[in-house]
């Protein structure tokens, strides 16, 4: 009998050599050949878990921390003192857990259990709820992962797993166990896993309901078992065990229409009382200020989500003065950036004051909000980026005029204008 010149494009045995040989795209591979790979993946995966990485929790105190935040966040002084506080003791909680030496008279406090301080913030998208999470754990060199709320479906349906949240912490931190149980995370957009109708029982709800459930153990503190490069658990996969209980989560959302949701509460509590008419006027400019748990919980949140995250505050929407400001004065503001790369040309960017004042009219106008200030300054300065590099020019003056010109010619123009 001739030979089959099939064999495996690893080990080289011939077909008959062997038990299986699975076909690939362009070759084959033998069933010991399977093992001898999947033994060396979980080998990578165990000595990246033993690597470490340079996380060190460095506490600082509550004003420390809201000093530095004023450095790269601007304005939004309420969310940056409570954040401030709800780190602090979240981080002081963890201290205690490691249990100290105390005299007799302490052991009642001894026993007093500091809950977890998870926190949720509410605001416009673009007012600074992603950067106040991410400037807080880089004050505090602790691993920090963003994930959004809208990619999870409850267990077992398509869409991805709650756990996944916690494959990004490992990954940020080199597998790194111990730092990423220490670390934080930022769950964008949970006002759209809120539930869609008052009657939760009638149908199964496995992208809003069903993905508040599902967050509640990892909120509150658990072991769970995390798939180290992410996706589905299958069983034959190593799964990296972690524990939430130091995880600091903070949520963040919109939730566009709370605001009637508060004017109704406060509303209906004002009946009744001579309520001072100038209060209700100050209080209707921004209702976002009086936000509560249960606000939260008429705008679709369940009660036990919000049990486990009880810290509530809320971001200004931004104004013309803060705009203005962002663009020059945080440490790596976008114009101290544009300068930067300029320099590194050889050009001195000078920028006069009226074009700033353009570039936050026109974030205004097209409702762009902070985010929108970046496609503001390329518009108008990617030409000159363009272009000069390949000149001899020293220096660049960006007047109104020609940003004016340049940003008409700009898609977001034409866009809007179309
Ligand atoms: P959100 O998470 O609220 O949607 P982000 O934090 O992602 O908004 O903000 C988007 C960008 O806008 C940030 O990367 C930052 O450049 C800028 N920004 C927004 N708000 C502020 C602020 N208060 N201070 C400084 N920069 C801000």
């Amino acid at each position: 009998m001739a030979k089959s010149n099939l064999h495996c494009s690893f080990c080289g045995r011939n077909r008959d050599e062997v038990k299986i040989l699975i076909a690939g795209q362009e070759g084959h591979i033998c069933e010991s050949c399977v093992d001898h790979a999947r033994e060396i993946v979980l080998q990578e995966v165990e000595n990246k878990a033993g690597r470490g990485s340079d996380f060190r929790l460095t506490v600082r105190k509550p004003m420390e921390l809201k000093q530095s935040l004023d450095e790269y966040v601007i304005g939004q002084d309420e969310a940056k003192k409570i954040l401030s506080v709800a780190v602090y003791n979240h981080y002081k909680r963890l201290n205690q857990a490691q249990p100290t030496k105390r005299s007799k008279k302490d052991d009642a406090l001894e026993e007093v259990e500091i809950e977890k301080s998870n926190v949720i913030m509410v605001g416009e998208t673009g007012t600074g709820k992603t950067l106040l999470a991410k400037t807080i754990a880089r004050l505090l060199n602790v691993p920090f992962a963003i994930v959004d709320a809208t990619v999870f479906t409850e267990a077992g349906y398509v869409g991805e797993d709650v756990e996944s949240i916690l494959t990004r912490l490992l990954q940020v931190c080199n597998y790194d166990v111990a730092a990423a149980e220490s670390g934080i995370v930022y769950i964008d957009e949970i006002d759209k896993i809120a539930r869609k109708s008052d009657n939760p029982s009638i149908t199964r709800d496995v992208s809003g309901e069903g993905v508040q459930q599902g967050l509640l153990k990892l909120l509150e503190g658990t072991d769970v078992l995390v798939p180290p490069q992410g996706g589905r658990k299958h069983p034959d996969q190593k799964l990296i065990k972690i524990n939430t209980g130091n995880i600091l989560f903070i949520c963040g959302g919109a939730f566009d229409g709370v605001d009637k949701l508060i004017a109704r509460r406060v509303n209906t509590n004002a009946i009744g009382f001579n309520v001072n008419k100038d209060l209700q006027d100050a209080m209707k400019s921004n209702l976002l200020k009086y936000v509560n748990a249960q606000d939260l919980k008429s705008f679709g949140l369940i009660p036990e989500l919000l049990g486990r995250l009880p810290v509530v505050t809320y971001l200004d929407p931004l104004d013309k003065p803060t705009l203005r400001s962002i663009l020059s004065a945080p440490k790596n503001a976008l114009l101290k950036q544009y300068k930067k790369l300029f320099e590194l040309e050889g050009i001195a960017l000078q920028i006069d004051d009226d074009v700033l004042d353009f570039m936050v009219q026109k974030a205004l106008e097209y409702k762009l909000g902070a985010r929108g200030l970046r496609s503001i300054c390329e518009s108008i300065l990617t030409d000159a980026m363009f272009e000069l590099p390949s000149t001899s020019t020293k220096s660049f003056h960006l007047t109104l005029d020609y940003a004016m010109n340049k940003f008409e010619k700009s898609k977001l123009h034409i866009l809007k204008v179309a």
